[in-house]
């Protein structure tokens, strides 16, 4: 009555996938454990369903003991499949069996309950009988198919609700096997003598294993290493399970150069050189090619070893690496991650990897370097809220006044930047300054922020809160621009304000375009504007240098006018009078006290700035605190 047929194609063409599989390097993620249990099950099934099938239709000759045993397991491995294929639909949705643990064994109870009926039949007769007539279906027959439906049904559901967790492509194989599933339990329930399921199961079991876990998808191309996708994917695990972990990742140094030197097959075979090597010198730890040069060990974070490591992999890059009688000569910088650093997302983990290496790979020299993946969170945020602030014209401007150190009356004030982060917080402009700078848009926020200090000239009456000036930062960087100076022009004219009202306040940094800057600067300092060299002492400032520009007023810096504070040496005193001498005004930063004020006075400083006197206002509170009644 039976036909065997299906289940001898289902067994051998699952025996040729088992043996790819097993001839490959495979990823160490749950999906893929999980994959080779569906595996395992699926061949037991198969071979199960034959026994039992064997079993039942020899009744005559074999005891009952062994049919009970063989429907027995097959029954179980039956379920059990049904089970696995949802266990792989939740990894490959993302369902974590930390995160979403109620979840997860809620749904094994069905799997348990069906497995409990089935086992009582040797008691009840439930699912299936032996009898004088060997084998027959119990009453629960069916609850094998409310099983399979089950599960297949709320891998539907979740596939739904988490379809943001997978690509297009994912989403449709998984509706794909789902439905396969669904028609093999169809096939089944009308042509139970074909011993069907096994087939459709394997289709599944191809599919699942073409899309999700063919092991090329984490193996480089030349199947050397494991991938950053494989780096990635088993880093979720060990971050989702909150286990602490440590990467040590090294780039060749210039490698594209490097490469174009010594040829791009001697390099291949020096990368494949390389990926050996650390495969066999550091068992236990994973290794993993991330491409153009740059390769990562993972493996537990309170490892002794990783000193060791670091040392010996240094060590070895002394040596040559010989590819077909060519000598390799590599330098590598390295660069570290722990898990103390690290978020919860593993994608950002690789994806800051790859720049930090891409970085460490042009420097210079190869120190190690470790990778602070929060501290990189933070400037994406700061990115973010600059972008936003910028784009909405949201950027808000703040004034410190600059009080004259005999009158103790504010003279002028300083404009000074800021933006909020999302939840309404300022964000200090020590932070998102140096990141304008690095991402050009310090161009737009220079010019918002002349814009709104011109504004606020146009709509007050400076004289009335006894200033005569706002001095407004211009970062070196907004100098490489070819139209600053234009820009500034027009933007004064537009609001009618002449440019004795502001004070451009620069900081001696080395720029690109040297002469650039100086055209500007001699451009506006020509239409009327009054430059001060900001910072000086704070490590960029070159004595020589001051006298190139036109400056009228030199502003300390805090850190030389605190540490003349605290340990009053004679330096500062002359420095002061030196440029007093030659005709400059001396502004005293970060004044922070009444003595200090005093002393600061007391060596010949004009102005004095700092929060003794008062902290940057929000622009209608420094109205409110400064207009004359
Ligand atoms: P800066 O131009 O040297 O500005 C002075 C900084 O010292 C301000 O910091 C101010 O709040 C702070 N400060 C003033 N008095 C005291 C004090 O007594 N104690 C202490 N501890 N700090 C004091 P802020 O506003 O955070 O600005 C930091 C830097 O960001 C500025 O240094 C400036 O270089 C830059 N920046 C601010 N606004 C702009 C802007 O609109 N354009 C450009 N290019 N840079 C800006
Ligand atoms: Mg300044
Ligand atoms: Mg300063």
């Amino acid at each position: 009555m039976w036909n065997y047929s299906y289940s001898f194609a289902d067994a051998m063409l699952a025996i040729v996938l088992m043996a790819h599989y097993f001839s490959m390097p495979r990823a160490n993620t749950r999906t893929n454990r999980t994959f080779l249990q569906l595996l395992g099950m699926h061949i037991g099934t198969l071979a199960a369903d034959m026994l039992a099938t064997y079993a039942d239709e020899s009744y005559a000759i074999l005891p009952a003991f062994w049919l009970y045993i063989l429907n027995m397991a097959f029954f179980m491995l039956y379920l059990a499949r049904a089970y696995w294929f949802f266990r792989i639909t939740c990894d490959i949705l993302h369902l974590h069996p930390e995160k979403h643990r109620r979840m997860l064994l809620a749904s094994s109870s069905v799997f348990l309950m069906c497995g409990f009926i089935t086992l009582s039949s040797v008691f009840t007769g439930a699912v299936f009988r032996i009898g004088a007539n060997g084998y027959s279906r119990g009453p629960f027959y069916h609850i094998l198919y409310a099983c399979w439906l089950f599960y297949l049904a709320l891998g539907v559901v979740l596939l739904f609700r988490r379809s943001g967790a997978v690509n297009p492509y994912q989403f449709f194989s998984v509706l794909g096997y789902h439905l396969i599933l669904l028609a093999g339990n169809v096939a089944r329930f009308l042509l139970p003598q074909y011993l069907i399921m096994g087939a459709f199961c394997l289709m599944a079991i191809l599919q699942i294993y073409l899309v999700f876990e063919n092991p090329d998808l984490y193996l480089t191309t030349r199947r050397i290493a494991f991938n950053a996708t494989a780096l990635r994917d088993e880093l979720a695990d060990i971050v989702s399970g909150k286990q602490p972990f440590h990467i040590l990742a090294f780039a060749i140094q210039n490698y594209v150069d490097t490469r174009g030197i010594y040829g791009g097959m001697q390099m291949d075979r020096g990368v494949d050189m390389i990926a050996r090597y650390l495969n066999k010198n550091f068992l236990g730890y994973r290794v993993f090619y991330l491409r153009n040069g740059c390769f990562a060990l993972l493996g537990p974070r309170n490892s002794v070893m990783w000193d060791v490591i670091l040392g010996k992999i240094t060590d070895r890059f002394q040596q040559p690496w010989v590819a077909d009688d060519v000598e390799l000569y590599l330098a590598v910088a390295f660069v570290s991650v722990d898990s103390d650093s690290a978020p919860a997302s593993s994608d950002k983990v690789v994806n800051s990897l790859i720049s930090a290496l891409s970085h460490a790979s042009q420097a210079e020299d190869g120190k190690i370097e470790a990778v602070d993946i929060r501290e990189l969170e933070r400037e994406a945020d700061v990115k973010r809220a600059l972008a936003h602030s910028l784009a909405e014209n949201k950027l808000e401007v703040f004034l410190q006044p600059l009080i004259d150190s005999v009158t103790r009356q504010p003279v002028a004030a300083e404009a000074l930047a800021r933006i909020r982060d999302a939840s309404g917080n300022l964000i200090s402009p020590s932070t998102f300054v140096p990141i304008a700078e690095r991402t050009g848009k310090i161009n737009i926020l220079g010019e918002q922020v002349l814009q709104k200090t011109c504004r606020f000239i146009r709509d007050h009456d400076l004289d009335s809160m006894g200033i005569s000036w706002i001095n407004v930062n211009l970062s070196p960087a907004q100098c490489m621009k070819g139209d600053l100076s234009d820009r500034f022009l027009s933007i004064l004219s537009e609001n009618g304000v002449s440019p004795a009202c502001i004070r451009l306040e620069i900081t001696e940094q080395s720029v690109a375009d040297i002469s650039l800057m100086e055209s500007h600067i001699e451009k506006l300092r020509m239409s009327g504007f009054n430059f001060s060299l900001d910072d000086y002492g704070s490590g960029y400032s070159n004595l020589g240098r001051v006298n190139q520009y036109p400056f009228v007023n030199i502003k300390l810096d805090m850190e030389i006018v605190w540490d003349y504070f605290h340990d009053q040496n004679q330096l500062l005193p002359s420095m002061v009078k030196a440029f007093k001498e030659i005709g400059y005004s001396v502004t005293a930063e970060g004044i922070e006290s009444a003595e200090m004020a005093d002393a600061l006075s007391a060596i010949g400083c004009d102005y004095l700035q700092g929060f003794y006197f008062s902290k940057p206002l929000p622009m209608d509170k420094f109205v409110e605190t400064y207009s004359r009644a």
